[in-house]
């Protein structure tokens, strides 16, 4: 069985595509954490992953499409859990012609609630350490635990890039759904905005497993 879960940022599809990989031995497979088992098998693939990820260049699809490959074909009789992949249209395309996918699941969270989730994350200017304002707030407001030291937003969690990213991913990736239940795949909508363990129990229950 293969599964892909699809969900825009801050759906917590990655602690759920883990603990599912947990529950049922299937391959979890998110492209960050291939292209670097990739790059540190020091494989051809690898050295020219390497080469995109240090220009800090988009991974061209051929590449993101051979690393998948890879999985696809040492994972046969295990199973993939497709986390981050596919985002496009030419990406689904390419996985639909190397193997079958069963199901979809879409956790489903309003673009309100993942800018919310999202622009509580701060960082520590200094050590770096993470909070997040509503599930991990600092003793003092605005300063380090750690160090005193003030808390800051990265740009990529301000509202307005996690705006942009939302809107990219309705128009690139939300239609994958439609593209996968065409192809025949079991399409299950979970309500992403409960607490973790209940979004758990709605995927487990639905996939039966
Ligand atoms: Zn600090």
């Amino acid at each position: 069985m293969n599964i892909i879960l699809i969900g825009p940022q801050a759906s917590g599809k990655g602690t759920q595509a883990e603990r599912l990989a947990a529950r049922t031995g299937m391959k979890h497979f998110s492209t960050g954490e291939a292209f670097r088992a990739e790059v540190m098998s020091g494989s051809e693939l690898g050295k020219r992953l390497k080469r995109c990820m240090d220009s800090g260049e988009l991974v061209p699809d051929n590449v993101v499409n051979e690393v998948t490959r890879k999985a696809v074909e040492q994972n046969r009789e295990r199973g993939l859990i497709f986390d981050g992949y596919p985002r496009t249209k030419e990406q689904a395309e390419f996985l639909d012609r190397i193997t079958r996918v069963d199901a979809v699941v879409a956790i489903e969270v309003s673009d309100e609630v993942a800018v919310q989730r999202i622009s509580s994350r701060y960082v520590c200017s200094k050590c770096g350490k993470g909070y997040n304002t509503v599930t991990l707030p600092p003793k003092q407001a605005g300063k380090c635990d750690e160090d005193g030291a003030s808390l800051v937003q990265r740009d990529d969690d301000k509202p307005e890039a996690v705006r942009k990213r939302l809107a990219d991913y309705h128009a690139k990736t939300a239609p994958l759904i439609s593209f996968f239940e065409g192809k025949g795949a079991r399409i299950i909508r979970i309500d992403g905005e409960q607490p973790i363990e209940e979004v758990f129990e709605d995927v487990t229950a639905a996939l039966r497993v």
